[in-house]
């Protein structure tokens, strides 16, 4: 596939295409549609788990993906802010969908982490609480699936595990109806040579044209695009503006700290109010990480870190605790910048800014999507920059100036500045 990465560094990422929806949103529409979930003709098995899930209405994405699959649009690209509920928005139409007579897989879900895929499956198991055929295998490094005859009609996993499935021929996919990109603008980055996404996509189209295939993610990026526009012909999409990605539910902090001591003296005081609520701090490398998690520690406090030089094993042990609220401050590096759903989490700190490795430019999609760990749903949360050096304080700026969000000034020694940012823990 023909790439053209100059022309595409010459463009931002957003480009509009004809005939795509955009919407002006506010926080009215975003979370709540005017729809109801019986308004899709969907199974009364899935319309009673949205309610026992405690949704009253569908939120505006998954009102436009449950109108497009009723539409029949062959697929669809959907962009919408964190923590709208995506997951449900493309689950729903398609267990709909899948006949649950049949047991084999008919839907591929591809998301780029264990832990997104493991919570993804918890999803799609709760929203088939009622529906006991509707089976879901979770692909990942955990399991073993040579020699088992795949009968789950839904199949999740990370890209690297799916694509040695699907290269070995160990999923029978007859019945293939769906596949579903999550972050797909991840996915669909060069990871060195190869981008995997488009070698899953390629492998399964190929055989089965027909399949409909779903893009989903808060941030696009022109690669994804482009490779959007040569793997569909036609498609519905949903794309909301730069401007209205970063949510006003989360507000962003960033605090000057002198050097990278006082940067943990900061760290450490917020972890002494004993109101500190459910928190992700976020490091650039895992070898801060594991020192921070030491040195915080070693000052008493209960804190837990995750990143990729951990067992599977050890990793789905932190996340579950972290999810059953055992300790209050997870640190970790971008491997959880994406999906990651704790409805608890109310702040996020980025101990380091977000940058791109080879360039050291602010990581715009990454801090986005980082913030976005917090304020789930609506829920307010508190997005604080630790910054030491005036060049750490100017990609700050950055990125309030590209997504068009204030980041308000925080001093950690001005009491009255304190009791503002607790004030936020306290509401939500
Ligand atoms: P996204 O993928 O857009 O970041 P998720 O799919 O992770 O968002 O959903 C975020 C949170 O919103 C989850 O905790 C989910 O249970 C909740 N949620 C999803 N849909 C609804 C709804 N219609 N009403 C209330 N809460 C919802
Ligand atoms: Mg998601």
């Amino acid at each position: 596939m023909f790439y053209d990465a100059a022309a595409a560094a010459e463009n931002n990422d957003e480009t509009y295409e004809e005939g795509e929806e955009y919407y002006e949103e506010n926080s009215q529409t975003i979370y709540h549609s005017s729809s109801a979930f019986e308004d899709y003709n969907l199974k009364p098995e899935l319309v009673a788990a949205c309610y026992s899930l405690g949704f009253q209405r569908p939120s505006r994405v998954q009102a436009f993906c449950l109108k497009s699959f009723d539409e029949g649009s062959p697929s669809v690209v959907i962009q919408s802010q964190n923590g709208t509920g995506k997951t449900v928005a493309f689950l729903l139409p398609i267990i709909q969908r899948i006949s649950r007579n049949r047991a084999a897989p008919q839907c591929v879900i591809v998301v780029p982490t264990l832990e997104l895929a493991q919570q993804t499956v918890k999803i799609a198991l709760d929203l088939c609480a009622k529906i006991p055929e509707i089976q879901v295998l979770e692909i990942s490094t955990m399991t073993n699936i040579y020699g088992k005859n795949i009968t789950e009609q839904i199949v999740i996993g990370t890209p690297g595990r799916m694509h040695g499935v699907l290269q070995r021929y160990l999923l029978p996919l007859e019945h293939i109806k769906f596949l579903v990109f999550d972050e797909s603008d991840v996915m669909f980055d060069m990871q060195g040579n190869i981008d995997i996404g488009t070698m899953i996509a390629y492998r399964i189209t190929r055989d089965y044209p027909g399949v409909r295939i779903c893009f989903c993610s808060a941030t696009y990026n022109e690669r994804t695009n482009h490779v959007i526009s040569i793997l569909l012909p036609e498609y519905k999409a949903l794309k909301i503006k730069t401007s209205q990605l970063a949510l006003g539910n989360i507000k962003q902090y960033v605090s000057r700290c002198h050097d990278r001591d006082a940067k943990f003296q900061a760290m450490l005081y917020m972890c002494s109010a004993c109101t500190i609520p459910s928190t992700v701090l976020f490091c650039n490398t895992r070898v801060s990480a594991d020192w921070i998690k030491n040195k915080l520690e070693e000052n008493g406090r209960q804190v837990d870190v995750l990143h990729g030089g951990q067992t599977d094993e050890q990793r789905s042990e932190v996340i579950k605790r972290f999810k059953n609220s055992e300790f209050k401050v997870l640190i970790s590096t971008n491997l959880i910048s994406r999906g990651l759903d704790v409805p608890q989490v109310c702040m996020v700190v980025n101990y380091d800014p977000p940058i791109v490795h080879e360039t050291g430019e602010p990581d715009y999609r990454t801090y986005l999507h980082r913030i976005g760990r917090c304020g789930r749903f609506g829920k307010l949360g508190i997005a604080l920059n630790l910054v030491d050096s005036q060049k750490e304080y100017e990609i700050v700026m950055k990125f309030a100036k590209h997504f068009q969000h204030e980041i308000e000034e925080l001093d950690f020694s001005n009491d009255e500045h304190l009791d503002r940012l607790m004030a936020v823990h306290g509401t939500s």
